[in-house]
């Protein structure tokens, strides 16, 4: 992908910089949209994964779905022209601002935490003389076999609706007159590769459906939430197995008739098109370490030192002998590590490194800690146009 004559552009941009790759995040999204019109499953892009301007229009373009988790989310859906008919606002601390704003942009559903949220948002649509539709986010107590900070679907997560607390819900729910109740929505967590958790994820949606069938309660809406991992490890592998995704719903899913299913994808749209460009300030040499000092930090990208999350890193402009160092940033921080123990063409100074697979909670997750600049995004169908202006200095 980084041939010389793309490098030979790149190598005269202010770093550190995000490089997005239009045509794999293209092909990403038809890949996704062809594994779910097979079931007539229905996407919603999660902004937070990546609200950079350009993604955003075009993954509108292809007519997903917006799935927002605050007020500024649902505006910034609405301003980049989503449906607003497809627009889900979910979160476990919406404010009355952010409740009014989505009930002002006449939004698909809310999916709703608790008995407190629902009289809070009731009480703000009577004040606009509105019904609005409202889902449950309900807590599965299905383990996503991920990262403890990523999962999200345990009992003792902050996120979701337990199942002993479903029924004074649902009572409650008929004392809403400015509510209306569609469905039920589900968000297990994030980076899952292993398929069984989202066909026991099924299962489990299958027995709390029966259980609102029981009760002569119609949910013509279920949201299956995102999380379908990418892989970070091999890069080259740029498209997630949406086929295996969408089949392990569909073969565990009872659907009943007049019922819409829907997905919240955020990682596994935008992961892999998007790479952190860096140059390298220095090489330090400890008694037992080399140090590669890069001009990206953790103000760039937060999830390793969030997560301890693994990006592949690599040297792009150096073919001499390996040798092993440690790739940290500049920010004073001891957690600004990007790669351990990590085998590298010999380094120097100026060298471009390439921290892969940054699309998704890369950009987005921007902090100007230590005062830095917040990194630019380039595309590679722009490479033409911004290459004379931003030559360094
Ligand atoms: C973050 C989030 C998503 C997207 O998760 P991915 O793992 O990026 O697919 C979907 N739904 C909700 C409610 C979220 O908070």
């Amino acid at each position: 992908m980084y041939n010389s004559e793309l490098l030979n552009k790149l190598k005269n941009i202010q770093t550190p910089f995000y490089y997005y790759n239009i045509d794999v995040l293209r092909g990403t999204l038809e890949a996704a949209i062809s594994a779910s019109s097979k079931y007539g499953y229905h996407i919603h892009y999660a902004i937070k994964a990546n609200a950079n301007p350009r993604i955003l229009n075009i993954i509108q373009g292809y007519g997903f779905g917006a799935d927002c988790v605050s007020g500024n989310e649902v505006s910034k859906a609405v301003e980049h022209s989503f449906d607003n008919s497809k627009i889900a606002f979910a979160g476990v601390g919406k404010t009355d601002f952010e409740i009014n704003t989505a009930i002002d942009a006449n939004i698909h559903a809310f999916h709703v935490e608790s008995v407190h949220e629902l009289e809070v948002i009731n009480e703000l649509a009577e004040a606009k003389d509105k019904v609005v539709n409202v889902a449950f986010r309900l807590n599965p107590n299905v383990d996503a076999k991920t990262h403890a900070y990523i999962t999200t679907g345990l009992n003792e997560n902050k996120f979701g609706i337990n199942p002993w607390e479903l029924e004074d819900l649902v009572e409650r729910c008929s004392d809403f007159k400015n509510l209306k109740l569609i469905g039920i929505h589900f968000h297990i967590g994030s980076q899952i590769t292993d398929m069984t958790v989202f066909e026991e994820l099924a299962i489990k949606v299958n027995s709390l459906m029966d259980w609102f069938e029981d009760k002569g309660i119609e949910l013509p809406y279920i949201n299956l939430g995102g999380g379908l991992g990418v892989d970070y490890e091999n890069p080259a592998n740029k498209i997630p197995d949406f086929d295996a995704y969408f089949k392990a719903i569909y073969d565990n899913l009872k659907t009943r008739e007049n019922q819409e299913i829907h997905f919240e994808l955020g990682r596994s749209l935008v992961g892999t098109c998007g790479d952190l460009i860096s140059k390298v300030l220095y090489i330090k040499n400890g008694l037992k370490k080399n140090f590669v000092i890069a001009d990206a930090g953790m103000t760039d990208l937060l999830r390793p030192a969030l997560y301890k999350s693994v990006h592949v890193v690599e040297n792009l402009t150096s073919t001499l002998e390996n040798v092993v160092y440690d790739v940290v940033g500049p920010v004073c921080e001891s957690s600004d590590v990007f790669a351990k123990d990590l085998s590298l063409p010999k380094t120097q100074r100026g060298d471009l490194l390439c921290i892969r697979t940054t699309g998704a909670y890369g950009q987005v997750m921007s902090s100007n800690y230590n005062l830095r600049d917040f990194a630019k995004a380039y595309y590679s169908d722009e490479v033409y146009e911004y290459q004379e202006e931003t030559i360094l200095a």
